[in-house]
Parts: C-alpha cells; structure tokens; sequence
C-alpha cells in the first residue's frame, strides 16, 4: 500500500508522551449472577493436566471444549504444554453455572472466588480455581446517564488497549475517570463468546478529557494484584476525510497539530513537507476483513497488536 511507504519508522521515544500512573483498588465484579459468558478461565490448573482429565471433570455440566494458553501462537502448537492456567467453553451458558453451583465458593478482599476439584495422572486431586465472566462486567455507564443512548453521545473516544483480565469496564471507567475526569462510560470489546480480549472503548463527556488522554497515551496501572501499562489509542470511527470532505477519511492523524482524518491524497498534500512530514498515521482496517473483533483490529501504524495478540496477553496476564 502506497501509505505504508510514507510512514516514517520513529523510535518510540521520538512520540514525546510521559507515562501517567494511577494505583487503587478495582472496582468488584458484578455480583448479579445474571448471564455469564460460556467461556470460563480455569487457573492453578496441574501442568500435566490432559484433555481427558478434564472432560472427566467438566463433561458432567454439559458439552464443551478446552482452549489452551497460546493456542493463536503457532510455535506453541506442537507441543501444548498446559501454563496452568487454560478456558472452557461450553455450548450453553446454563453449564457455567451448573459448574459454579457445584464449585466450593467464599468472598475474599473484594473478589468472588470459586474453586472446583479435578484430578490428573500425576496430582491425584486439585483445587482449580474457576472465573466465570460476566456480561455486564463488560459495559459500564456512569449513574446519570442512559445506557441506551450513550452510544452516540460524548465528545470523544478512545481505544485502550492491553488491558489486564482484572480490569472490568467499570474498573476502565474508574481508572479514566480519575486519570482525565469526565468518563460516561465503558465498554470491554469481547469475543464471540462474548469473553474480553483485552482492548475496550472509553466515551469521554467533553473535549478536555478526551484529548488530555490522548495525550497522555498510556496509564501505568498499579494495584496490590498486578501492574500493567495500558495503550490509548484515539478510537477510530468511520469517517469523511475533514480536508475534501468528499472522500472516505482513510486514515487518521493522531498528531495534535491534525488529529483528524484524511483520504490517501488529502494525507499526501498535508503531510507533504516540514514537520508534518514525521506523523504517523493510523487506520482501521475495512470492515469486511476483520475477523475477530472490529475494535480490536485497529491496526495504527505505531504497530499495536492485533486482536489475537490481545488475546494472548490476556491469557498471560490472567495466570494468577
Ligand atoms: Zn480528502
Ligand atoms: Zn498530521
């Protein structure tokens, strides 16, 4: 693609943005038990654990198949070494919580937590602890403000990137609301299981906010559990190019000095000369080809990862 070769290969440094902490105790995930995603995370899982030993175990709830960490890594899948940590997906969400009735539960420093018995060749028997997701842990909306409608509201967007698997859309709001203030809401962006896969959106009320994280471009995140940096990114939508107004804005100029988008011979004629000549830009990739998640898929020329690499972090980040 011709605006590929147009792409100045900057050293991260040269992007002038100072990393803002924020520490604190997360929000608890919901505790009202009203629909679960059919994907379950399993940790503290024996390391010589089979597919077999867990269908002994799990095929009781109802069908379902095991996806092991690092199975969208291609050199892992030669020899599928269980982390000790891995997911069930069960064709109904009726067998998560025939699982989680039959898992020993207690309520510990803000979390829920839900243990279930299984047995490998080498650890006779062992406590795994299992994570249910739930479904509204992933959308979050300020009190005050229509969940229906906030959608198309708000000044602005950003997409955030790897975000940890501990962090629901209500933690998101929280983190945002106090780094750059005037969140209204927040939604985790999931996979067809309707599972996080470690990106999200922010909706931003005003002006403000929404460029003073932008600007910010990352959030190191430190609570007593884990650390993690996370990537904001402005969220891109499908949009006219602002110059001609004509053509579809293709690409987009996260540079403050532009920040808007441009179609391929608008991005020429702007980017021509002096120091607009170092922007990057981004884009999002067309609809048709987006495999996974369409919010996950941005793909901006400062190299994020893809949706299936968000994933894999999150497996990653969730071996607790
Ligand atoms: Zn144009
Ligand atoms: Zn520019």
């Amino acid at each position: 693609m011709a605006a590929q070769r147009r792409v100045p290969q900057l050293p991260s440094s040269s992007t002038n943005q100072s990393v803002v902490v924020w520490s604190g105790v997360l929000p608890a995930r919901n505790a009202s038990k009203s629909a679960f995603s059919c994907k379950v995370f399993l940790g503290g899982v024996p390391w010589d654990i089979t597919e077999k030993d867990l269908m002994a175990a799990f095929r009781q709830f109802g069908e379902l198949r095991v996806e092991w960490p690092g199975i969208h890594d291609k050199s892992l899948k030669s020899n599928r070494m269980p982390k000790g940590h891995l997911y069930l997906i069960f064709e109904e969400e009726w067998s998560v919580k025939c699982l989680l009735g039959a898992c020993t539960y207690d309520f510990h420093h803000g979390q829920h937590n839900w243990f279930y018995k299984v047995a490998s060749k080498r650890m006779l028997v062992k406590s795994v602890q299992v994570i249910p997701w739930q479904l509204a842990d992933a959308v979050y909306t300020q009190p005050g403000y229509d969940p229906k409608h906030v959608a198309n509201m708000g000044a602005g967007k950003i997409f955030v990137a790897n975000l940890h698997g501990m962090i629901t859309a209500e933690g998101l709001a929280k983190i945002t609301n106090e780094m750059f203030g005037g969140v209204i809401a927040a939604t985790l962006d999931t996979d067809k299981t309707k599972y996080p896969i470690g990106s999200g959106r922010v909706t931003f009320g005003n002006h403000e906010s929404h460029m003073m994280a932008i600007r910010a471009g990352m959030i190191d995140i430190r609570t007593a559990k884990f650390s993690r940096q996370i990537k904001i990114d402005p969220y891109l939508e499908d949009s006219k190019c602002s110059l001609c107004n004509c053509d579809l804005g293709e690409f987009f100029c996260r540079n403050l000095m532009c920040f808007r988008y441009f179609c391929d011979r608008c991005w020429t004629w702007q980017h021509g000369s002096g120091e607009f000549r170092d922007h990057q830009w981004m884009r999002r990739p067309p609809r048709a080809t987006t495999s996974y998640s369409s919010a996950a898929e941005f793909c901006p020329s400062s190299g994020i990862s893809s949706g299936a690499d968000d994933l894999d972090s999150l497996l990653s980040s969730m071996s607790l």
